[in-house]
């Protein structure tokens, strides 16, 4: 967690810097770094801070991170340096591109970044931003409406001097700060009428407005801002929070704590697996059009993108940057043109030939069994591969081409008992599911909409509910409470 109030992490890649201009006079990354310089535990500033360090085992960082933060790129450099080589630039953007966080590129180096922003992908998640705290730096508002980002920003930190000449148009959002760290005496005081010119241009142009702080409550006009941190005994701040604005944060009487608009991030899914998304889906349609001489690549193609959409999450989000659908059921009705209670048979009959016979699916001259024909199984599937001695004649039946699918549903019937209900529905169409497939159906129907956490609760009391079935024949009249998972009439 940052105490940089308008973020929420800082991740530096690079640490090192050198003064760029006046606003730089006070550079709190210079004596943070200095403080470091000889701490074993922060062996990245061992070097003056003049040496600007590339670190490569920075890069990863951000992949570690479990939740989607806002984080503020080299709060102890700047980017843009021109000691930075291009190369690890592009290594930095790579990183933003493929993770879900929103970064918050601050430079003074703005023509620079201007300069070089084609060779980089602004995805939503980059913000650009400037640094003015001086009329002289003006300039870099013009360099940062060049560049592509979806948020464009200036921090007006330390303010010095009047900007009132800064053109706000495109710019969606300001930070305006009084300079600190500190000793009163090299501290530069910022005026009220420069923030009030900034405030009133921004409210102009519709910018979002963040008044961090005004650097010491020296600095303050208003000695009474109920916002100035109270102090305790021996000068020390009582407030233990994480926003402390350094001399308060009003400005005649108000507060300025605005963000602008953003989405969360979810293209960086779609850069990490859009190839090999992109792979699959190809192939699922290419098989599907050898589907009547045998489904087993189809099968596979099609486990392996349920397995892929698994890793990444699959949720109803995934479904639609991937495929621009809802779910795998509109998945296999848009896109592959299939039902999905076929989609499902097949991948079933494929996953069992994996689990019983594997050597068959390297053998392109066997016969495969009908696919509709093992779902004969399905309600036993996992004691018949579980006891393959005991069944081995009901293997015998289902890889041997000459056995129907209802004499196979006989032997099954005679192990298993299987009721009534189910046995009618299995040699109706096709395309009538059985109860276990209507499970399968309302347990994909429903996951989508169940969060990670809750998906082992939800998985027991699935097989809760098979398990009873199973037991009980099922009346017509029986209904699956969505809700409490039982059974009721
Ligand atoms: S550009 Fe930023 S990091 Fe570099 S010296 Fe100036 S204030 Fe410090």
């Amino acid at each position: 967690m940052s105490k940089i109030e308008w973020t929420e992490k800082t991740w530096n890649p690079i640490v090192g810097c050198h003064k760029f201009s006046k606003e730089c006079d006070n550079c709190y990354a210079e004596v943070m770094h200095n403080r470091h310089i000889h701490n074993p535990q922060q062996p990245k500033y061992t070097d003056p801070f003049k040496v600007v360090k590339p670190i490569e085992s920075e890069l990863t960082a951000p992949y570690s991170w479990s939740n989607p933060q806002k984080v503020f790129v080299c709060s102890m450099s700047d980017l843009f340096n021109k000691r930075v080589p291009l190369e690890f630039l592009k290594k930095v953007f790579h990183v933003m591109n493929n993770t879900p966080h929103t970064y918050q590129i601050l430079t003074k180096r703005s023509d620079r970044m201007a300069e070089l922003a084609h060779n980089f992908t602004w995805t939503p998640n980059i913000w650009a931003g400037v640094s003015v705290g001086i009329k002289d730096a003006i300039y870099r508002i013009d360099d940062l409406r060049k560049v592509p980002a979806n948020i464009r920003y200036i921090s007006f930190e330390p303010l010095i001097e009047s900007v009132k000449d800064a053109d706000l148009t495109d710019i969606h959002w300001v930070i305006i700060g009084g300079e600190s760290g500190q000793s009163l005496q090299k501290l530069r005081k910022t005026e009220l009428p420069w923030v009030e010119e900034i405030i009133e241009k921004a409210e102009e142009k519709d910018v979002k407005i963040f008044f961090k702080q005004w650097g010491r409550t020296e600095f303050n006009p208003n000695p009474i801002d109920p916002t100035i941190p109270k102090k305790g005994k021996k000068g020390k701040k009582k407030t233990k929070a994480k926003h402390l604005p350094k001399g308060g944060m009003q400005v005649n009487g108000k507060e300025y704590q605005e963000f602008p608009e953003y989405e969360p991030y979810r293209g960086y899914i779609i850069n990490s697996y859009k190839d090999e998304v992109k792979e699959l889906h190809d192939a699922v349609v290419d098989s599907i059009s050898t589907l009547k001489q045998s489904y087993i690549n189809c099968g596979q193609k099609l486990i392996a993108i349920e397995e892929m959409m698994d890793s990444i999450g699959k949720s109803k989000e995934h479904w639609k940057l991937f495929f621009d659908v809802d779910s795998f059921k509109e998945y296999c009705e848009v896109k592959l043109n299939i039902s999905r209670e076929t989609a499902y048979q097949i991948m079933w009959a494929v996953k069992f030939i994996q689990d019983t016979k594997p050597e068959l699916l390297d053998d392109d001259s066997m016969k495969m069994p009908d696919y509709t024909k093992i779902r004969v199984l399905k309600p036993h599937r996992d004691d018949i591969v579980k006891n393959p001695k005991k069944y081995s004649d009901i293997y015998d039946m289902v890889f041997n081409p000459e056995t129907t699918r209802v004499k196979l549903q006989e032997k099954v019937n005679e192990y298993f008992s299987t009721p009534k209900s189910i046995e009618a529905e299995i040699v109706e169409d096709d395309d009538t599911p059985d109860i276990s497939m209507r499970i399968l159906q309302f347990k994909m129907d429903i996951e989508d909409y169940i969060s990670e956490n809750d998906r082992d609760e939800f998985q027991k009391l699935m097989d809760k509910v098979e398990k009873l079935i199973k037991i009980e024949p099922v009346n017509p009249g029986t209904q699956i409470s969505a809700e409490n998972g039982e059974l009721s009439s």
